[in-house]
């Protein structure tokens, strides 16, 4: 339980021949505080969860889930360091360390082969280079995953909990909802990590829905509007959606709009996800 001790996790790495990376996104953290919360928002007292993981670095999170929960597997793209993984992790037999990329991990099978029957939470403190992409991955998993906890850049975690008609709302926003209710928990200074990130972070817990809170027609589609809607900004609904389509002229999709109640020059921001199921199930693009 030493690995938030700076001397400690210095030691560790100078023993085994390794410093950060920068390419793999490697600022690990040195806070028990942080660490101990971080571990605890998967499901604090719930010692039959199991948990998945990403990017362990030298297994300072990890420790504290593995005392916390019933199981738990991580996935690191970094080879050189499992043996680290292999020598700070050697007390616990709940952790499975898999050396891979959370980028092609399939989770259905990694779930049904490593938690047969069990409820699995993801928890990390991702990379922040490949944050969006891996949280829509987990999401896109609809239902795999009890709650998805993870640590990122602040900036991001602001524009996946912004509201309509503010400047950090966009097409992630309204994605996101589809999939979860999103929780800010708690910010996290550079200082708690080594080396000390450029930005604050925020740890954020997504609760996936277990039946979508929308109904439309036709998910994909419901995802083009999103993209489209946000593609041009500063303009119209009708003026960015046209501009995503060859099937509808954008004198079309102002009518679709206004039969379904809203103005013609209605801008994408101003929307939520049940205005863009509405919209999806009128305007197939
Ligand atoms: N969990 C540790 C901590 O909190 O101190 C390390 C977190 S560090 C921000 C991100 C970790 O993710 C690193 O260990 C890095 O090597 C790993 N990583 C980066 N890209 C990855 C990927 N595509 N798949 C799996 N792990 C990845």
């Amino acid at each position: 339980m030493k690995l938030t001790d700076i001397s400690y996790a210095r030691a560790v790495m100078e023993k085994h021949g390794i410093a950060p990376q920068k390419r793999f996104g490697q600022n690990f953290l040195i806070s028990d505080n942080v660490v101990s919360r971080i571990a605890d928002t998967p499901g604090a007292g719930d010692s039959e969860l199991g948990i998945i993981e990403i990017g362990p670095g030298i297994g300072t999170l990890t420790e504290k889930l593995a005392v916390r929960y019933k199981k738990v597997v991580c996935i690191e793209i970094d080879t050189s360091l499992i043996p680290v993984l292999a020598d700070t992790l050697s007390d616990f037999d709940n952790v499975k360390v898999i050396e891979g990329d959370a980028m092609k991990t399939d989770f259905a099978t990694l779930v049904a082969e490593e938690f047969p029957g069990m409820c699995v939470a993801v928890c990390a403190n991702l990379p922040y280079y490949i944050t969006s992409p891996v949280i829509m991955r987990l999401l896109e998993t609809e239902g795999l995953f009890s709650s998805v906890t993870v640590m990122i850049e602040k900036e991001v975690a602001d524009r996946l909990c912004a509201a309509p008609n503010t400047a950090d709302y966009g097409a992630i926003t309204a994605a996101c909802a589809y999939y979860a209710r999103i929780e800010k928990c708690f910010t996290v200074s550079p200082a708690n990590f080594i080396p000390p990130p450029k930005v604050t972070s925020t740890v954020i817990r997504m609760d996936i829905y277990g039946t979508p809170p929308v109904v439309c027609e036709d998910k994909e589609n419901l995802f083009r509007v999103i993209r489209g809607a946000f593609a041009k900004r500063r303009k119209t609904l009708a003026n960015s959606l046209s501009g995503e389509t060859s099937k509808l002229t954008k004198a079309e999709i102002e009518a679709a709009l206004v039969s379904l109640g809203y103005r013609a020059d209605v801008r994408g921001e101003t929307l939520g996800l049940e205005d863009f199921a509405r919209i999806s199930d009128t305007i197939v693009l």
